[in-house]
């Protein structure tokens, strides 16, 4: 019994330990956008501060992102896009979509039947705008993604309904589990 909670102990210090210098071993990347993200290998939570948001993202990705904004329908530039990779968080780089499950919803948004990982996105419950719906986040830094509905198309019957805004792309081969 003491030594679970030694090894416990101990493995929370390693990770405590680790995940001060892997900043520092990652080195912030700058992408073409000149805005700053965490390595998207690194699965480690992401925490800033909204000031840091407001640093590291445009004014629009800020809304969309921190402060749960919509961008236009058919204004963004995922709508219709078809190229195979993996779309990934505009705010810290987590892969979040495969091009593989995105379908044609003519929402006007990117469109997809399920997350890459069931773990890359959380949900929860959004009762503004007297609806009920539920938002898409991001996994690891929190940030809003969109909202996912029941009216998809199989295997799942879902469909994440995504803001372009809040998307990356990374082309190639899709990422699958
Ligand atoms: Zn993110």
């Amino acid at each position: 019994m003491h030594n679970i909670r030694l090894m416990t102990m101990l493995c929370l210090g390693i990770l405590i330990a680790g995940s001060v210098p892997l900043d520092a071993r990652s080195p912030q990347q700058i992408t073409e956008r000149g805005k700053t993200t965490v390595s998207d290998t690194n699965t480690t939570k992401v925490e800033k501060s909204e000031q840091e948001w407001r640093q590291i993202l445009t004014d629009e990705e800020y809304h969309i992102l921190r402060e749960a904004g919509t961008e236009r329908p058919f204004s963004g530039e995922y709508v219709d896009y078809n190229a195979d990779g993996t779309y990934t968080c505009a705010a810290c780089g987590n892969p979040l979509f495969s091009s593989e499950t995105k379908f044609k919803s003519g929402s006007g948004w990117p469109s997809y039947y399920q997350p890459i990982d069931p773990d890359a996105v959380e949900t929860r419950a959004d009762n503004s705008l007297l609806m009920r719906r539920t938002e898409v986040l991001c996994a690891r830094c929190d940030s809003h993604l969109g909202h996912v509905f029941n009216d998809g198309p199989d295997p799942t019957g879902l469909r994440y309904c995504i803001n372009s805004v809040a998307l990356d792309f990374e082309s190639g081969e899709a990422e699958t589990e």
